[in-house]
């Protein structure tokens, strides 16, 4: 008898007969002796809906009631799922995150989980319940709703995973595990049976929206042994973990991409000590993520050009920053482009071989994707291209790691 966390996504709850089906899934475990606590997302499509009100109600929506807003679509699932539980005969029930005091600080629409108080869901468990939490939601110490960010509802789920010190956090999707890269862009892509967590939080990192990114530095730091499944499938998934030295070593485990990113360059700004500083400043203070830098000497080695990458949505924001960083410090222009992707390649084979990065940019040679910056770490080459070349690039580079194939050095 073990004690399983699993999470059930939007597509795995879109209707009310996929929910009962998931309830006949809980029933199975339950039925083998385990004890069960899930963690449901708002129905698919519901998150979207409730944004978009928000929205037509203005145009900037204050995050403390868009919160209190977007948690009440999980509020929908854990309810209804209860209810097929028990009709099946199954004792369960269902609450919030503030009903099982999942505290998160008080950044509203991105919190962070900070504690959680399992008394509640331990004494359940012994009375032989099915707990079902409200994911992607929790409370702030004044008792303000909070919620996690897109895709929260897995870091719930491992949160909590951790917290009960369950043997194993399942993830349901609709999505038979991890591939290669994203099945939808590349149909020959390939589901991994096991991926480390550094890959696992390299790829999330770098734009593969199948886990969230905080679900999986989360499951490494407390160790949570993780896992990735199709609601409507059966089949043991992906499971993620740490590396194991015997395991056959895949160069490289798959291609990430985010469509997410936007670039921005300051020209010809004055060189001199701290301009990173007095251009990337003003960004940090208006609370926008930067990701890429990249700081050229200009050819007349008195100015430079700084060129970053940004969140999509943050780009008329921060060139509108840049525009009175320009003014402010003498340089030439500003220009931008939000029509840019982000592909990746990421293996922590890479550690131990070179030439993949010649391999990468020979391949995007041939396929004629100009490059517009690079970035690399130990495990991963990220290059920044036109959004037009994106499923080109992606289809490219999983055939030239040979990425179909099982893996084999
Ligand atoms: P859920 O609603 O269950 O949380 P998501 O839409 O968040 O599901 O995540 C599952 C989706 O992630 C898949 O449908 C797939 O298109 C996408 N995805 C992106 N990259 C990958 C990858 N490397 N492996 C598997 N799925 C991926
Ligand atoms: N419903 C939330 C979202 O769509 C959280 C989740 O599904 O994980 O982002
Ligand atoms: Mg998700």
């Amino acid at each position: 008898m073990s004690l399983i966390v699993q999470k059930y996504g939007g597509t795995s709850v879109g209707t009310t007969e996929r929910i009962s089906a998931v309830a006949d899934k809980v029933m199975r475990y339950r039925e083998r002796g385990d004890d069960v606590v899930v963690v449901v997302s708002a129905m698919s499509g519901e998150t979207d809906r409730l944004l978009g009100l928000a929205n037509a109600i203005g145009s900037v929506p204050v995050p403390r009631e868009l919160d209190v807003l977007l948690a009440t679509g999980e509020q929908v699932t854990i309810a209804l799922l209860s209810m097929a539980l028990q009709q099946r005969g199954c004792a369960a029930r269902s609450y919030t995150g503030a009903q099982v005091h999942i505290r998160t600080d008080s950044a509203h629409n991105k919190a962070r989980i900070r504690a959680i108080d399992d008394a509640r869901v331990h004494a359940d468990l012994t009375e032989g319940r099915v707990v079902v939490v409200a994911g992607f939601q929790g409370v702030d110490e004044d008792g303000n709703i909070t919620t996690l960010g897109r895709g929260g509802s897995d870091t719930t789920a491992v949160a909590l995973a951790a917290a009960l010190k369950a043997d194993e956090c399942q993830i349901f999707t609709d999505v038979d595990g991890v591939y290669t890269t994203d099945p939808r862009v590349v149909p020959q892509a390939r589901r991994l049976d096991r991926i480390t967590f550094e890959e696992m939080l390299e790829m999330a990192s770098l734009g593969s929206k199948v886990l969230q990114i905080r679900a999986v530095e989360f499951a490494g730091k407390y160790n949570v042994p993780l896992r990735v499944l199709s609601t409507f499938e059966e089949g043991n998934g992906t499971l993620i973990s740490y590396e194991e030295p015997d395991v056959e070593q895949a160069l490289i485990s798959g291609i990430a991409f985010n469509r997410d990113e936007a670039k921005l360059t300051v020209v010809g700004v004055p060189d001199q000590p701290g301009v990173a500083h007095r251009v990337l400043g003003p960004v940090a203070d208006a609370n926008v993520e930067v990701d890429m830098i990249i700081q050229n000497v200009a050819p007349d080695g008195a100015t430079t050009d700084l060129t970053f990458t940004v969140h999509r949505n943050d780009y008329s924001k921060v060139l509108s920053i840049l525009k009175q960083v320009a003014r402010e410090t003498g340089a030439q222009d500003v220009t931008g482009d939000d029509k840019i992707v982000k592909v990746s390649v990421v293996g922590v084979g890479m550690r131990s071989h070179a030439g993949i990065a010649s391999t990468m940019f020979e391949t995007l040679a041939k396929e004629g994707v100009n490059i517009r910056m690079i970035s690399t770490s130990e495990i991963k080459i990220s290059v920044v291209v036109d959004e037009r070349y994106l499923e080109l690039a992606v289809r490219a580079l999983h055939e030239a790691f040979n990425l179909e194939q099982p893996a084999l050095i």
